[in-house]
Parts: C-alpha cells; sequence; structure tokens
C-alpha cells in the first residue's frame, strides 16, 4: 500500500485553531477532479453509500469479476445497513472509506450544494470527517484513511484542514452518472467507458432500484477484455487534476 492503512489521529479543532488560524476563513469551493497517478490500464472504482438503501446486485458482479472497490460509507447509510456493513468491511476485496458522518458537503460557513446543507465551521467539520472514522472504527476496528464528503464539494480550506485532521480527501474524474434511479443503463455504461489509465470512477452502491449493476454487468467484461486492472484506493498515489 503506499499509503498508510490505518489513519493517523490528526489534529483536533482546538490544535487547528492554534496553529493554522489562517485556514479558518472561506476561499472558495471545489469538488476536486481526481485520479490515479499510473500510465497503465489500471483504474479504481468507488461506491458511494450516501444514504437509503443497499445495492447488494452490485456486489454480486464485483464478487463474480473478482473486482476490487473502494466503499465510501456515509454514517446514516451505516446505521441503517449495519450488518451488510460489517460483511463489505470483512471482505478482503473491498476497501471502506468513509462518506461523511451525515453526508454533508465540508464548508466553513453555512452553504448548501443540491440542496445539502453544508459544514458550517470546523466542529461540523470535525464531527462530519473524525465523528465517521469513529463510527467506522469501532464497527471494524479499522479507522478508514480516505474521506470523501457529502456531494464531493468543499470548501478549499476545509480540504487543507481535513488533511491535518488525519484524513486523505478522494474525489473522482469519471462519474458513472448514477446519481438518480431515473437514469438509464445506456447512459451509465457510455459514461463508464469514458474510463482511461488512472481513472476514479465513482458509482452509487445505495439505489438498490435504479440501473447501477445493470451497466456494471455490461461493462466489466468489456473493460477486463481491454486488459485494465481494478485497484483500490492506497495502492497508487492519487493526484488533483487542474
Ligand atoms: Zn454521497
Amino acid at each position: 500500500m503506499f499509503f498508510p492503512a490505518v489513519a493517523v489521529s490528526g489534529m483536533n479543532p482546538a490544535e487547528i485553531r492554534k496553529n493554522h488560524p489562517d485556514l479558518l476563513k472561506p476561499d472558495g469551493i471545489i469538488c476536486p477532479d481526481m485520479r490515479l497517478a499510473v500510465s497503465e490500464k489500471i483504474i479504481a472504482l468507488t461506491l458511494d453509500a450516501c444514504s437509503g438503501e443497499y445495492d447488494q446486485k452490485i456486489i454480486q458482479i464485483l464478487k463474480k469479476n473478482n473486482i476490487s472497490a473502494t466503499i465510501f460509507a456515509a454514517g446514516k447509510w451505516i446505521d441503517r445497513n449495519k450488518n451488510i456493513f460489517s460483511e463489505l468491511a470483512a471482505d478482503k476485496l473491498f476497501l471502506i472509506a468513509s462518506h461523511g458522518l451525515k453526508h454533508r458537503p465540508c464548508f466553513l460557513e453555512k452553504t448548501n450544494v443540491f440542496g445539502i446543507s453544508g459544514t458550517d465551521g470546523i466542529e461540523e467539520l470535525f464531527e462530519e470527517t473524525a465523528g465517521n472514522a469513529e463510527k467506522i472504527e469501532k464497527l471494524t476496528g479499522i479507522r478508514p484513511v480516505f474521506f470523501r464528503s457529502g456531494t464531493g464539494w468543499y470548501d478549499k480550506n476545509a480540504l487543507k484542514i481535513i488533511e491535518l485532521m488525519g484524513f486523505i480527501p478522494a474525489g473522482w474524474n469519471t462519474p458513472a452518472n448514477d446519481y438518480s434511479e431515473k437514469l438509464s443503463a445506456d447512459i451509465i455504461i457510455k459514461s463508464l467507458s469514458l474510463a482511461c489509465p488512472g481513472s476514479i470512477i465513482i458509482a452509487h452502491l445505495n439505489h438498490p432500484s435504479g440501473n447501477t449493476a445493470e451497466a456494471l454487468e455490461v461493462w466489466i467484461p468489456s473493460v477486463i477484455r481491454q486488459g485494465y486492472k481494478f485497484v483500490k484506493l492506497g495502492e497508487y498515489r492519487i493526484i488533483c487534476t487542474p
């Protein structure tokens, strides 16, 4: 693994206030584009479990094809799917990452994205990051390294603070476009087909009545035939693309 398998306990809000007062002010918002720093046919599939239910078909397809994935679990999804979460965490094929305690975008002042209200200041940011890490650690024994905010949007200074709190923020560059249950398998397959060496793909694990599984069932064998290998986050360095 390129990164430590277990996150170090980072700074708390009081330490950040004392040592990095320059970061407490909002600095503009960003949804960072990120990819793996590789030129070979290597890609990372990430699955967000935001809230609601569990799409078992996706996991069956991944297991059948021996495909690794990183699962970003939000606290509210874990609460509703505790047994399933523990099963996924125990499976070596998957890496558990954090999608925030309440699935909120990470800001330093009151801001909404897609109708979801973000964290308002450093204390709420800490609750969102460290709070969910604590929940995951209690259930799995492992503190997650990677963090993705609800919606994937951040204040630029909040991103720096998240790193100081001991987490690696993880964006993506290839959306499956499966954020709504109404999107067709064709649209999702077309979106997945844009993956190229180093792609970090984002799809959703919480829409069992959507078409993500149907699309993955078609796309995975084709991308394997092209010679692609799937990795979990942490196996290669992640870079931010402008
Ligand atoms: Zn989400």
